[in-house]
């Protein structure tokens, strides 16, 4: 099975790179830039910077010069993860060729315990282990074997998965009962043993990953803190908290244990930590860390657009949280909020050409940054205003990188009565349900037109079902069924046809995308008395060089009460323009305001931001 997570049981089965692919629309040219651009440009910068070159180094057993950030095996690995679901989706001979180098290169450093890193233990080096805080280790190993699932899974047992289950061995020697029972400064092996159990059978790495998750809250990290979720239980939390894509990656690895061993209190835990992150602590784009001090999320309600963090990662690590709490549950809102992370937090934090990248991705863009060096990797901190093609820490673009090789399997599901479509992407789905084919092909150019059409390419008779997600914000849906019957369908739930499908039958889906006014909960002080603009499922956002004489974004107010328009393929909104100035920003309730200069202001894509040059940028615009 060509995917990268596969529970027991559940109530869909999720397809595999095999039976799903993505034929055109923006996640077919993600996908494709994805392969032609990203990955390499992703292999140029690890070579350059030398931090595949610390593998070599490493292997000589002499001491070395080190490049690269505690973490920074992490992101080879992830690269590799990405290239084995991109071989597994193409079959490319130059990138198998390419796996194969990096693979040696790899192997050559591991120790004959299954011990493999290239920051500790060396030497020279501080011992193995001995900064479990903030040494990362046990997460770069978490990637490098979700890296080897993912090579398993479309190409069998090599070298690779070789060294990745001697990777998994050592972990549960060391830290298994009885050896070091204490946890990583950041999740992400938890999430990677569950699913090596998952995909060779071995139970040993499940309950590793057990222990893992039950250690935290035991405060064996020095200063044990929310920042690392080991302040309490996993299953004593009520809310996402701390480090967001630690949260998220631990809350993911949570779902997988519970699941795997039936643990229903646990399972309930994180999905009640999920909702009321959702319902307190996520931006209007899906984007979660909800400011940047700590990468964090913050208190409830504390969403500054400004100061929004909503790193890439963490929109890599909701969609993984998502996806299980999905195909456990069989709930479709976890798939709206697939969608609402995939185009407003994964799709813009590469830019169209692949080969730069945001790392925090906040609402509201100050400044009108000018782009950073091309050939200089940008410090994290400054991520904001431009996509810069690396950092520091550049956790985000190997990251996106091995997702957007993976998309296509968060389009749809199966079960014994059949297909569910969760996103819209042309694509052709073709696998078994109750083991009969039954194959669809979807065309449609969502969401810049919000009509789906589902033609059925293989059925043997049975009665199937076909079901299309109806997002939360499609009101006023309705589906035709292949009697060319249209009905409506309630928002925020599935459009089901039921039918003994002949292959030519059709299916059309309606959902209007037209541009909606969304105002904030007045809980948030942040955004109170603005309001934004969404268009489907897409977040729009203003930005200066839209603006009469690229005015600054703070110079705009708009008018809410009117509807805004779509034109051209363009939306406005009616606004007015202000040019202020004076000595004290405050006065009285009476003081005469100056009114600005009307004006219709187009809005883009936030996804689409930061691509025409240095501009000032807002989500959220006050109203007039
Ligand atoms: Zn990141």
């Amino acid at each position: 099975m060509r995917t990268p997570v596969h529970p027991s049981g559940g109530a869909l089965r999720p397809l595999g790179l095999d039976e799903v692919r993505i034929t055109g629309g923006y996640w077919g040219r993600r996908q494709q830039t994805n392969a032609d651009a990203t990955i390499g440009h992703c292999l140029h910068w690890l070579e350059k910077l030398g931090w595949i070159a610390n593998f070599d180094r490493a292997a000589t057993g002499a001491p070395f010069e080190r490049a690269g950030r505690e973490f920074s095996d992490s992101e080879i690995y992830k690269l590799a993860e990405a290239m084995a679901w991109e071989i597994g989706r193409t079959g490319s001979p130059e990138l198998e060729a390419e796996f194969a180098r990096l693979t040696e290169r790899i192997a050559a450093a591991q120790e004959d315990d299954g011990y493999l890193n290239t920051m500790f233990g060396h030497p020279g080096q501080a011992p193995r282990y001995s900064d479990l805080e903030w040494g990362h280790e046990l997460y770069c190993y978490g990637h490098l074997i979700q890296a080897g699932v993912a090579r398993l899974r479309t190409r069998g047992e090599d070298a690779f998965t070789a060294l990745a289950r001697r990777v998994a061995d050592h972990v549960c020697d060391a830290f298994g009962a009885g050896g070091i029972e204490r946890i990583c400064g950041h999740p992400e092996i938890e999430v990677a043993l569950a699913e090596l159990a998952r995909a060779t059978g071995e139970t040993r790495y499940l309950e590793q990953a057990r222990l893992f998750i039950e250690r935290h809250g035991g405060r064996t990290l020095a200063d044990a803190g929310e920042y690392y979720q080991d302040d309490m239980p996993v299953r004593a939390a009520e809310v996402l908290r701390g480090h967001a894509v630690r949260a998220l990656y631990l809350s993911s690895g949570a779902i997988d244990v519970a699941v795997e061993t039936g643990d229903e209190e646990l399972f309930e835990a994180v999905r009640r930590q999920w909702h009321r992150a959702l319902a307190r602590r996520t931006h209007l784009t899906g984007g979660m860390g909800s400011q940047y001090q700590d990468e964090a999320f913050g208190r409830d309600f504390a969403l500054p657009p400004d100061r929004a963090y909503s790193e890439s990662c963490a929109g890599v690590a909701a969609v993984m949280t998502a996806w299980r709490l999905l195909l456990q549950t069989g709930d479709a809102a976890y798939a709206d909020m697939i969608e609402r992370v995939s185009w407003n937090v994964l799709a813009g934090a590469a830019a169209p050409d692949g080969t730069s990248f945001f790392y925090a991705n906040p609402l509201h863009q100050r400044t009108a940054d000018p782009d950073p060096a091309p050939d200089r990797e940008l410090p994290h901190v400054q991520g904001g205003g431009r996509r810069a093609p690396w950092y520091d820490v550049s956790c985000c673009p190997t990251n996106l990188a091995r997702t957007f090789a993976q998309y296509a399997i968060y389009l749809a599901t199966a079960d014994r009565q059949g297909i569910q479509i969760h996103q819209f992407a042309p694509c052709t789905i073709d696998t078994e349900v109750d083991g009969e084919r039954f194959a669809l092909a979807v065309a449609t150019s969502y969401p810049d037109d919000g009509t789906v059409v589902v033609r059925v390419e293989a059925n043997q008779g049975s009665e199937r079902t076909v079901s299309l997600r109806v997002p939360v914000w499609a009101e006023g849906a309705t589906v035709t069924g292949p009697d060319g019957e249209t009905r409506p369908v309630a928002a925020g739930r599935a459009a089901s046809v039921t039918a003994a499908f002949a292959p030519g039958d059709e299916i059309r889906l309606h959902l209007p995308v037209e541009p909606r006014w969304t105002m904030p909960d007045p809980r948030i002080d942040a955004v109170r008395g603005c309001a934004a603009v969404e268009r489907g499922p897409v977040v729009l956002c203003a930005e200066s060089v839209d603006l009469p004489g690229e005015a600054d974004v703070a110079e705009l107010t708009v008018d809410a009460a009117a509807l805004p328009i779509e034109r051209d393929g363009s939306v406005y909104v009616a606004a007015q323009v202000h040019d202020r100035d004076g000595d004290w920003p405050y006065g009285s309730p009476t003081a005469p305001d100056d009114e600005g200069k009307s004006a219709e202001v187009a809005l883009v894509p936030f996804h689409r931001r930061a691509t025409r040059g240095p501009a000032s940028m807002r989500v959220w615009l006050p109203q007039s």
